[in-house]
């Protein structure tokens, strides 16, 4: 992992974390250590860190007094969600010094208005209850990511996720009409819009989104709601190489428009990773291809044109040998069993050894050129890994994952991560992409981060940062 950041403070004394804990209640306040270390690390224990105390504020008044608090005594904070991040971006350095604030308890779903295809929520409402809120009243909440039965919309708008809903609907910046954000000082940003259109001065919401907790703390926001879909068309296609996959990409363009809500890749390396550690999973197709791309269309009438439309689309990719096999879900029950394979990905991958990580993206054209140069690197690299590149295809996202040779011990491959990043980084440069693609940038990219923005760019985000949070309190040491 790079080099991190030495934190200069010194630790807060007892008697200002009483006055913390004092903010939250005490019922609310974690200080054993032992309670503390679900806050404490993420889901692979790439990043540990230590904490003063673990704050769970119960409303946006006490997020505020936390941080006028903060501001006033230099103490650091980072803001939780639901610990799903994959950079390390909500977890604390290990100098014990920071005081974590977590959003849990502030889940409330405020408003629901189908009329006007909106919801206001708090930060803390998890992912798939927004979903669930949304289509309980006949609407749908797009946003859709493996782990959005524990990440929260707070977590979700300050790191911009993505997700396989992306093709369709943006990215989670594209669902967001308005925000509310307590600043570094503890005061209160209520700009809980509704409006679609609002062209008054600059749009400080997207300042915040994707920002990573280091200009102020996200504590509510008005969501876009939009049509709940009438119908699903969902296919598992088998392929013999990338460049048919970038074919297939084409054709379903041109053939499926914008009733294309998805277009995913794996490989047959993932494909096999599932069938070896996932419940209830079976092998998509007859026959084992190298690539296997899982589309999707769907359409606000139940006028079975998706239906049609993607079958029209198999077999003329059938035809054209662009697609060698495919498989249309014929149920509800089949099209939940394909997306199980794909968002079984991460988790399997656990199980396989080591996996050294990578979100990107390039020019949707240049993936097949991306994902053969990148194996080529890796195999000479390390030969005997297992590369796993998969992910958002239509979006030019792909998720670069490395398997570590069946028998090479776990650390002495995890030791080449950063080896392995800075050429797979560099492939990526080469080609115009970005080295974060939905992930952000957390304390895993904040070297790099500072290689690959020009000073014009870098320089920008170091000033908005000093104005808005000027004593640093903020997440320190994460993006900038
Ligand atoms: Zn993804």
């Amino acid at each position: 992992m790079t080099t991190e950041a030495k934190n200069k403070r010194t630790a807060p004394s007892s008697d200002l974390l009483d006055r913390f804990a004092a903010i939250a209640g005490e019922a609310n306040t974690v200080r054993d250590a032992g309670q503390m270390d679900a806050y404490l690390t993420e889901l692979r224990h790439l990043y540990t860190g230590r904490a003063a105390l673990v704050l769970r504020p119960g409303s946006t008044q006490e997020v505020s007094k936390i941080l006028e608090l903060a501001n006033e005594t230099g103490t650091a904070v980072v803001p939780q969600g639901g610990n799903t991040g994959l950079v390390g971006g909500q977890i604390p350095f290990d100098g014990g010094d920071e005081i974590i604030v977590s959003l849990s308890r502030m889940n409330a779903i405020r408003a629901i208005d189908p009329e006007g295809n909106t919801m206001t929520l708090d930060a803390g409402v998890i992912l798939e209850r927004a979903q669930a809120a949304a289509d309980q009243v006949g609407r749908l909440f797009p946003l859709s990511l493996a782990s959005e039965g524990s990440c929260q919309i707070g977590g979700n708008l300050a790191t911009n996720a993505g997700g396989t809903a992306m093709l369709a609907y943006g990215n989670a910046r594209d669902m967001v009409l308005g925000l509310e954000v307590v600043l570094a000082d503890g005061r209160i940003w209520n700009g809980l819009r509704a409006l679609r259109k609002d062209n008054t001065g600059y749009d400080l919401k997207n300042l915040f989104i994707g920002s990573e907790g280091t200009l102020g703390i996200i504590t509510g926001a008005v969501l876009k709601l939009f049509p709940k879909p009438a119908e699903y068309a969902t296919a598992f296609a088998g392929l013999s190489n990338l460049e048919d996959a970038a074919r297939f990409f084409g054709l379903a363009r041109q053939a499926a428009g914008g009733l294309m809500t998805a277009f995913e890749i794996i490989p047959r390396t993932g494909i096999e990773m599932v069938l070896r550690h996932g419940d209830l999973v079976r092998d998509p197709l007859e026959t084992p291809h190298d690539w296997y791309v899982l589309i999707e269309l769907s359409g606000r009438e139940a006028s079975g044109a998706c239906g049609e439309c993607l079958e029209n689309l198999l077999g003329d990719a059938l035809e054209g040998k662009i697609i060698r096999d495919a498989a249309l879900a014929s149920s509800l029950a089949q099209r939940n069993d394909f997306w199980r394979l794909r968002e079984l990905m991460s988790e399997v991958q656990r199980l396989e050894g080591g996996s050294i990580k990578h979100d990107v993206s390039v020019p949707v054209a240049r993936i097949p050129e991306f994902i053969t140069r990148a194996n080529d690197l890796v195999q000479a690299m390390v030969p005997g890994a297992r590369p796993v590149p998969f992910g958002h295809y239509g979006d030019g996202n792909i998720h670069y994952n490395v398997s570590q040779p069946a028998k090479m011990d776990k650390d002495v491959f995890m030791a080449q991560w950063d080896a392995i990043a800075a050429g797979v980084h560099e492939i990526v440069l080469d080609l115009e992409g970005s080295i974060s693609a939905e992930h952000g940038i957390g304390r895993m990219k904040r070297e790099i981060l500072k290689k690959v923005k020009s000073e014009v760019e870098l320089d920008m985000m170091r000033q908005i940062k000093d104005l808005l949070d000027p004593k640093g309190i903020l997440n320190p040491g994460k993006v900038l």
